[in-house]
């Protein structure tokens, strides 16, 4: 997926300062968030990713991964180290080379990372990574800077981020491609951040911070074709292992920890048990079975058959925020996200794997991607078909206004996810004074497009900015 975190975003750095003892110093990027609510968002969200996700539960691994990272939890730096935040490990059974952390600790290490690690160091070199992140409140600054209008659900914000796309419709889509400054879609200057206190901790806990680079390296060769899920939350800011390599020389650690019996024994556990499913395999299982009923809340399937109003000729203004003023039929729901929200009528949108769901309906939000409308719409329809595999442009985009502003009109076509069926999309873009992507997307059934196509217009038309 390429796209490209604004520079602007963020005013934070990753200082070139030398101390004394050659270790680059690291400044926590500004945030608006207490240390007290990363906590709370991060408890919020580990439940459910409990709920959601496969754990592996097997003690013996668990454990192992614990004693790594405790390690290195003890060897936070005193000024990163914040009140109420618990370090937790836990292991999930996917196969892909992965690893997330939550605001205020809990830390989720895929099965395929352990697997794929060649040494104990390397293991140890992701866990730094992400135990920087949660150190440096990342995730909460990160929220702090993107956010436009809402906070929203952050948990399920948080848990599609993780997740992923393709089991979402063209929302999540919009939602993970627009905002790459989702919870744990790290910028390029928080990665080169967490790999230099990453570094840090590692050598103070008697690792080698190269074999963090060498973990990195493994990830990039895995992808294939495609990205690694990793890499999309954790971009390389470039010259990743040379700088790792400088810091590691600065550190200079004596006889480092690379291989350890445990290490070794917790693969060849890992070697004895059945494969590990991709998280497409898990997600595909889950919905399939009952799993994917518990999940879509009561009375907002989105599955073939379901009954959904006809749009009501009555019509209600929401103001989002101090962004914009949007008029939807009646009979539409708000449905706040973080970063975006979508007005949908009942049984017209769901959630799946919490990232949501929508047949019928428009959802708004801003993308901050950059570059003339063109080519930033462009990045959103590639961002968008990165999550949804059949969109296709069904011609050019056409030039139109918003609220006096100069748009783009996209038709776009797309088979549901959720239903199967083919559905048709109206992609709206302007660009907001910041020079970030606004966005108007609005999609029925193909067979219901006659009806909604004239409302999904006017409800473009009635957009008004307020910034
Ligand atoms: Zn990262």
């Amino acid at each position: 997926m390429k796209r490209q975190v604004s520079a602007a975003i963020l005013a934070t750095f990753v200082a070139g300062t030398a101390l004394v003892t050659g270790q680059t110093k690291v400044t926590a990027p500004n945030n608006r968030y207490s240390p007290a609510e990363d906590v709370k968002l991060g408890r919020e969200a580990a439940a459910e990713v409990e709920k959601e996700m496969p754990l592996l539960n097997d003690s013996r691994v668990d454990g192992y991964v614990e004693r790594v990272g405790a390690r290195l939890v003890q060897n936070i730096p005193a000024e990163f180290r914040h009140n109420g935040f618990r370090y937790t490990f836990d292991v999930v059974n996917l196969r892909e080379i992965n690893a997330f952390a939550l605001p205020g600790g809990p830390m989720y290490a895929h099965r395929g990372m352990l697997e794929q690690a060649k040494t104990e160091g390397e293991i140890a070199g992701v866990l730094a990574h992400e135990i920087s992140h949660v150190a440096l409140r990342h995730g909460t600054a990160q929220a702090s800077a993107a956010q436009p209008y809402a906070i929203g659900q952050i948990g399920s914000a948080i848990l599609g981020a993780i997740i992923g796309g393709r089991t979402g419709e063209i929302v999540s889509g919009v939602g993970q491609a627009g905002f790459g400054v989702a919870f744990l879609r790290y910028s390029r200057e928080y990665e080169k951040q967490a790999d230099i206190l990453g570094a840090q901790i590692m050598a103070r806990s008697g690792y080698d911070p190269r074999d963090m680079a060498s973990m990195f390296r493994t990830i990039e060769r895995e992808g294939g074709g495609r990205a690694p899920e990793f890499l999309s939350n954790h971009p390389n800011p470039g010259d990743r292992a040379e700088y790792i390599t400088r810091e590691a020389q600065a550190l200079r650690v004596q006889n480092p920890v690379r291989n350890t019996q445990e290490f070794a024994s917790v693969q060849a556990r890992l070697d004895q048990m059945p494969p590990a499913p991709t998280t497409e395999q898990a997600v595909r299982g889950a919905t399939a079975g009952n799993e994917g009923a518990r999940r879509a809340p009561e009375g907002t399937s989105g599955r073939p058959g379901a009954r959904v109003e006809a749009p009501a000729s009555g019509t209600v203004t929401y103001n989002e925020g101090d962004v914009f003023r949007i008029t939807v039929p009646a009979n539409w729901r708000e449905l706040a996200q973080q970063g975006s929200v979508t007005f949908a009528p009942e049984g017209g949108y769901g959630a799946d794997s919490g990232s949501s769901v929508f047949t019928h309906g428009v959802q708004a939000g801003i993308a901050r991607i950059e570059g003339s409308l063109e080519d930033a719409t462009r990045q959103l329809i590639s961002g968008l078909s990165q999550s949804n595999p059949q969109l296709a442009s069904t011609g050019n985009s056409t030039r139109t206004t918003i609220d006096g502003r100069p748009a783009l009109r996209t038709q776009l076509s797309n088979v549901s996810d959720a239903t199967g069926d083919r559905e048709r999309i109206m992609l709206f873009t302007t660009q907001m004074q910041d020079g970030s992507l606004f966005y108007l997307v609005g999609v029925s059934p193909d067979g219901e497009w006659g009806r909604y196509q004239p409302v999904i217009n006017r409800v473009a038309t009635s957009l008004r900015f307020l910034r």
